[in-house]
């Protein structure tokens, strides 16, 4: 069996394989943002048998190694040592820690995505943080819709930009003249900056979604400030306008603490009310009809751009714009959803 560790820094991935014993087979390779399809296809052609690990701040990548056919693992911050200011744990560390003890790490399962096993631990923050998130609610600096009695709607999507799934959502919004917005990961921004110039050419919002997807319970605040710093700063260098005000945290993710360290660095958080889990690849017909049937007026609909396989997100956005124009719905970027009436 083979073990191997994925690292994430500002620059890109490392990938460090140990055998059986514990010695890395071979030196670690490095790859930048935007050569994880090689680095899947290194992983894949392993002729032994071969497992993946990473860390719970590394949240963009499971889902795609899971589609390759990859075998992987979560290790969490008790098993591991100090993780930097920016960065995750080394490669050979999380490879280590997997050939030691295979048996206390997550196993990751597709449907369940980055966080298996930890939804609970998810839904605790959430109720903690209910009676901060209604004060923030009522200033505006958080939202999970929009006004009620006006007929728009917000269509979002997360965790990229990632070819081809972004260019060709693009193109479909741009084919019916439909805005939206995306909450873009710093590390896929940094790498696909021709997407982040559409995204401004076109009119859409551009939100941040941090650096690398992390767990936000599991960060420090200096660590926090970090990831959307960071990511703000690639966003703009990408796009070629200021960071975005708007943030949206992975997975939802709070505690009352991340949602107090959130409120001194950035300046308003936005969720949603609409959710197929598109991520989770349902098939097209049922993302269509979750959407159908929940969407009302000032919604905000939660897609996915990138994290995994999109093509049935692609394939389900038509059908969705369609039967939302076919109830006179008037589609909108979340600051124009979220900006007084006139
Ligand atoms: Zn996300």
């Amino acid at each position: 069996m083979l073990f191997s560790g994925i690292a994430w820094s500002g620059t890109g991935y490392e990938v460090t394989v140990v055998g059986d014993d514990g010695r890395q087979t071979e030196a670690s390779l490095r790859f930048e943002p935007g050569r994880t399809d090689e680095m899947i296809s290194y992983l894949r052609s392993s002729t032994e048998p071969l497992v993946t690990v990473i860390e719970s701040t590394n949240g963009i990548l499971d889902g795609r190694m899971m589609a390759a056919g990859l075998d992987v693992y979560r290790a969490d911050p008790g098993l591991l040592p100090e993780r930097p200011l920016f960065g995750s744990v080394s490669a050979t560390d999380l490879a280590r820690i997997a050939q030691q003890d295979l048996s206390a790490l997550a196993r990751l399962v597709r449907t369940r995505g980055t966080q298996t096993g930890r939804e609970s631990d998810l839904a605790a923050g959430m109720v903690a943080s209910t009676a901060q998130v209604t004060a923030l609610s009522a200033t505006g600096r958080w939202l999970e819709h929009g006004e009620r009695d006006r007929p728009q709607i917000a269509i979002t999507f997360d965790d990229g930009p990632l070819p081809p799934y972004t260019g060709q959502i693009l193109d479909i919004l741009e084919r019916y003249g439909v805005p939206a917005t995306f909450f873009c990961v710093g590390m896929n921004a940094s790498a696909h900056t021709d997407e982040l110039v559409r995204m401004r050419e076109q009119g859409h919002g551009i939100g941040n979604h941090t650096w690398s997807h992390p767990f936000l319970p599991e960060l420090s605040q200096p660590q926090l400030v970090e990831q959307i710093e960071r990511a703000g700063e690639a966003i703009a260098k990408a796009s070629g306008t200021a960071p975005p005000t708007l943030f949206r945290p992975p997975y939802g993710s709070r505690t009352p603490e991340v949602v107090g360290w959130l409120t001194e660095c950035v300046p308003k958080v936005a969720l949603w009310d609409v959710e197929p889990d598109d991520w989770s690849m349902p098939g097209t017909e049922i993302i269509v009809r979750d959407v159908l049937d929940q969407a009302r007026q000032g919604s905000i609909i939660l897609l996915h751009d990138g994290g995994g396989d999109r093509s049935q997100t692609v394939a389900a956005l038509p059908p969705i714009i369609e039967g939302l124009l076919a109830r006179d719905y008037r589609f909108v970027t979340l600051d124009e959803l979220t900006a007084a009436p006139v």
